[in-house]
């Protein structure tokens, strides 16, 4: 596969074209940011954590009946993906109250939900990725219906099916954003997941095992990223083989 231009370069990834039209190079770099991009910084081997992680994640979920954007991984910082025509979109769903939903409702951190909570974010950064609607989806025609509900199958299947892998790794995953794209009239899921992406809690510790620790100053960012990574990699074959 021979990577070509810089299609698009955003705050953690960068995007490269192939000579297949209709896949792409997804590059992880080190840099990171919070708080809407005025805290910046670099976590050294993020984008090889990232990658790999992602990488294992997205076939785990193709696995369980998801269908994702991902190809193949390529080396550390790279894997080939499926160019999506992305959905302007964000989705969270938590499981336990953090973040966005302890400030949204003045909560204390922590609390386990009795159900998952599921939210659309509009994909804004001039705005902060505003908390949304289906409403407001569907008069501004950023997705129809269908896709919506395609979207939020996935992501419930998405939330079982990475709360028991991570559970068998003794981490509680507390929440995650995800991201879907349009490829060929399906709807796939794209981006990455990542320790950038969801927050992961050590089972009994609540160690903090994700960004949450460069957003926050609390150290050892690093150590969190790679343990994140040793605990996926460490049992994949065991879960592959479990689950066919
Ligand atoms: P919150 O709304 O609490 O800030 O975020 C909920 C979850 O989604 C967290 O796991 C967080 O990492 C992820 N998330 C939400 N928005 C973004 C975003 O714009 N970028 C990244 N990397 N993660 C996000």
């Amino acid at each position: 596969m021979i990577q070509g231009a810089k299609l698009y370069e955003g705050k953690a990834k960068i995007l490269y074209a192939t000579d297949d039209p209709s896949l792409v190079i997804q590059y992880f770099k080190d840099d990171a940011t919070a708080f809407n991009a005025q805290k910046r910084g670099t976590i050294m081997d993020k984008g090889v954590c990232n990658n790999r992680i992602s990488s294992a994640l997205f076939v785990y979920l193709e696995s369980r009946g998801v269908p994702t954007h991902f190809v193949k991984q390529l080396d550390d910082r790279s894997m080939l993906v499926k160019r999506l025509e992305i959905v302007p979109l964000e989705v969270t769903i938590r499981n336990i109250v953090a973040g966005g939903m302890a400030k949204l409702l003045g909560l204390e951190e922590g609390i386990v939900l009795e159900r998952a909570v599921f939210e659309w974010h509009y994909k804004s950064d001039a705005l902060g990725d505003p908390l949304i609607n289906d409403d407001h989806v569907l008069a501004m025609g950023w997705a129809s219906a269908e896709e919506l509900s395609i979207i939020r199958a996935a992501s419930v299947k998405v939330n079982e099916a990475l709360k028991a892998f991570f559970l068998q790794r003794q981490i509680d995953l507390v929440d995650f954003k995800l991201e879907f794209g349009r490829f060929q009239r399906s709807i796939l899921l794209g981006d990455e997941i990542s320790p950038d992406t969801m927050r992961l809690w050590e089972q009994g510790t609540r160690r903090k095992l994700d960004k949450d620790r460069f957003r926050r100053d609390l150290g050892s960012v690093e150590e969190a990223y790679q343990e994140v990574l040793r605990r996926v990699l460490g049992d994949a074959k065991q879960a592959t083989a479990a689950s066919r």
